[in-house]
C-alpha cells in the first residue's frame, strides 16, 4: 500500500470503479464490432440475400419514359404521386445508384459513392453490381422493368421498328397493366388534378397498346421536345435579332440621307427663286 500512501480510500474506489466501467464498455464495443462484422460477413457470404432479378437497363428505359413523358405534366399539375404508385422515383430500386453516377465526359464516368472512375457506363453499372449491391432495396414492387410492357421501354431503347406481327393478346395485357397504373397513381376520386392526369396517362401511355396501325406513342409530347422547341426558338431569335437591327439601321440611314437630300434640293430651289 506504499503507492497509495496519502490518497483517500474513497478516491481509490472511484478510480477503480471508473477503470472497471471503461474496461466493460470497451469489451462491449469489441463485442458489438465482432458481432457487426460477423453479421456483415453473413450478409456478404449469403449469395441469395441480395440477388437481384431485375434488369437495370430496362428499368432505366422505364424511368426515362416516366421522366420524359409523364413527370413534366405531373409537375405542372403540382400533383404528388401516392406512395402505392409504382411510378414514384423512390419505388425504383436502382434510382439511388443511378443518381450517384457522375458523368464527366464521354469516356469518364465516376461512382458517386467511392469516386472510382470508369471508361464507360456499363463498367460503372458492373461496379455498382459488385461493390454497392448492399444499397439496393429489392423488396417487392420496386422493379421498374416489370412495368416495361406498359411504358413502351422497347421504343425508349430505340428498337425503332416494331415487330411486323402485332400480338393482340400481349397488347391487351400491356393495356391492362397500363390502366392499372393509371388507377393506382391517379385515382379519379382524389381531386381534379388526379382525374386530369388519369385521363392524360391513358392517352399518353395506354392508347398505343393496340394492334391498330397509326396510333401514336406519347401523343402529348415530352420534356425533351419542349426543350428542343425552346432551343430552336432561342437560336432563331439570336439569328433574327441582329438582322432586325441591321434592317432598322439601314432604313434609318436611308431616311436620314433622303431628308438631307430634300433639304439640299429645297435650299437650291430657294436660292434660284429670287433671280
Ligand atoms: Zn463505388
Amino acid at each position: 500500500m506504499l503507492c497509495c500512501a496519502g490518497v483517500p480510500p474513497s478516491l481509490l474506489l472511484v478510480a477503480l470503479l471508473s477503470a472497471c466501467s471503461l474496461l466493460l464498455v470497451a469489451g462491449r464495443n469489441q463485442d458489438q464490432e465482432f458481432h457487426g462484422a460477423a453479421r456483415s460477413r453473413i450478409l456478404l457470404q449469403d449469395p441469395h440475400k441480395h440477388e437481384v432479378h431485375c434488369s437495370r437497363e430496362r428499368s432505366r428505359a422505364a424511368w426515362e419514359a416516366i421522366d420524359e413523358y409523364l413527370m413534366p405534366f405531373v409537375e405542372k399539375e403540382k400533383y404528388e404521386l401516392p406512395s402505392k404508385c409504382r411510378l414514384r422515383p423512390d419505388n425504383d430500386m436502382f434510382r439511388e445508384q443511378e443518381q450517384h453516377k457522375i458523368h464527366f465526359d464521354i469516356n469518364e464516368w465516376r461512382c458517386g459513392f467511392c469516386k472510382k472512375a470508369f471508361r464507360a457506363e456499363k463498367f460503372l453499372d458492373q461496379h455498382f453490381e459488385n461493390r454497392h449491391k448492399n444499397l439496393l432495396d429489392n423488396s417487392e414492387g420496386r422493379c421498374l422493368a416489370d412495368l416495361c410492357g406498359a411504358l413502351h421501354c422497347d421504343m425508349m431503347m430505340e428498337f425503332k421498328k416494331p415487330k411486323s406481327k402485332c400480338n393482340a393478346a400481349a397488347a391487351l395485357r400491356n393495356r391492362h397493366l397500363c390502366e392499372s397504373l393509371a388507377d393506382s397513381c391517379f385515382p379519379i376520386n382524389q381531386g381534379l388534378a388526379a382525374s386530369r392526369l388519369h385521363e392524360f396517362f391513358l392517352r399518353q401511355f395506354c392508347d398505343a397498346h393496340t394492334c391498330n396501325r397509326g396510333t401514336k406513342h406519347f401523343p402529348k409530347g415530352g420534356r425533351k421536345q419542349t426543350n428542343r422547341f425552346y432551343l430552336a426558338l432561342c437560336v432563331l431569335t439570336l439569328i433574327l435579332l441582329p438582322l432586325f437591327y441591321l434592317i432598322v439601321f439601314l432604313h434609318q440611314r436611308e431616311m436620314k440621307k433622303g431628308a438631307q437630300d430634300l433639304r439640299r434640293f429645297s435650299k437650291i430651289g430657294q436660292k434660284k427663286k429670287p433671280s
